[in-house]
């Protein structure tokens, strides 16, 4: 069967294995005589599964016992909304660090809950840079700072993350979650949407200290309220179940691979595989991230005209490439190179993008 290179943005390439795995087990989970998402969600089978992606997820980014991980649904965006409701306290505000347009989206609902600001921004360079910490003006009563860890849209990722602030770090992690160790003591609330490093789209991973689960009020809505979902171990509704037994699949490649720290290696690479064919095209490849901001998991880059960009991409469908364009927002090609992706695609792309400039 023929398969595409796919570098789509979101939902994106899942591991083939897991794929397979996934078809074989299709009609007959385990023996018991039905699909995954024919099981009730209070089976003891779907029990197992989400005790175990649970563990392994704890297992992998070495997540210590004093953050709960939640499966909850409505995408990273819905958490746009959570967050603030869950943790903005009474009287105090929200701090947010803007690198692109998932973090403007994320503090503009914020301000729909109460006060949000803006801590820092890279607006002014057309989000090429992730700001300094020392750039970071956190207000005195601000209950959280906020980060989205990699800029799916600009191509942009934090390299280090602001240590020693007043306020629990919250990260959106959508697009780079399990491509590298973490420091879990630095954040106090990780989110991400499922449909990039880890899986399809359709649950969302929450990990949250579990002492930040006080602050929310027992009056918010039960499906909006952490401690709800924490109490009944993400079980409180019927959870996406096939979404979570495919993050456990992804899960478990994760680890037979040797976990993050090799996920790290091979993003590194990857990455770099792409950015040497654009930093040696002499110009005929522009990068919109700054050098020390780019980020490993979406590479973007313009070509001088848009005729050029037209004929590029054109002639990268004909290969077989998918998913190239840029975001509509920003237009140009982006490249998304998440865990999943591939070297060998990658390593076909960089010499497609050689051989297009050798012929143009
Ligand atoms: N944050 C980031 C960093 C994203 O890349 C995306 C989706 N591309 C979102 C949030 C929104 O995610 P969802 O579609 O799951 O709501």
């Amino acid at each position: 069967m023929k398969r595409a290179l796919n570098f789509n943005a979101g939902p994106a390439a899942l591991p083939e294995a897991v794929l397979a795995k996934a078809e074989k087990e299709m009609m007959n989970y385990l023996g018991c005589g039905m699909g995954v998402m024919e099981l009730s969600h209070r089976s003891n089978e779907f029990e197992e599964i989400n005790e175990r992606t649970k563990n392994l997820l704890r297992g992998l980014l070495n997540i210590p016992d004093d953050y709960e991980i939640l499966f909850l649904q409505g995408g990273a965006s819905l958490q746009f909304s959570m967050v603030p409701m869950n943790l903005l306290e009474e009287g105090s505000a929200a701090s947010y660090v803007l690198t692109g347009t998932w973090s403007e989206k994320a503090l503009k609902e914020a301000q729909k809950i109460g006060k949000a600001v803006t801590a820092a921004s890279s607006k002014h360079d057309n989000y090429r840079s992730i700001p300094s910490t020392s750039e970071i003006d956190i207000q005195a009563e601000s209950s959280y700072l906020h980060i989205t860890t990699n800029n799916t849209i600009y191509g942009t990722q934090w390299h280090s993350f602001p240590e020693g602030l007043p306020n629990p770090l919250v990260a959106d992690m959508s697009s780079d979650i399990l491509s590298r160790p973490l420091k879990l003591s630095s954040f106090g609330l990780i989110y991400a949407g499922a449909q990039k490093n880890l899986g399809p789209s359709g649950v969302t991973v929450v990990i949250i200290q579990k002492d930040l689960l006080k602050r929310s009020e027992p009056g918010l809505p039960s499906m909006l309220n952490y401690q709800v979902h924490a109490e009944s171990k993400s079980l409180y509704n019927t959870p996406p179940t096939l979404s979570i037994y495919f993050l456990m699949l992804v899960l478990e490649w994760a680890e037979a691979l040797g976990g993050v720290k090799q996920l790290e290696l091979m993003s590194k690479h990857k990455s770099a595989l792409l950015y040497d064919a654009i930093d040696r095209s002499d110009g005929f490849y522009t990068g919109h991230a700054e050098k020390e901001s780019r980020s490993r998991m979406n590479i973007t880059f313009t070509l001088e005209n848009d005729d050029l960009t037209t004929a590029f991409l054109y002639e990268a469908e004909e290969s077989g490439f998918t998913g190239l364009g840029g975001h509509r927002s920003v237009g140009g090609c982006r490249a998304s190179i998440y865990n999943a992706v591939p070297l060998e695609n990658v390593e076909k792309l960089a010499d497609f993008m050689n051989s297009f400039r050798s012929r143009n």
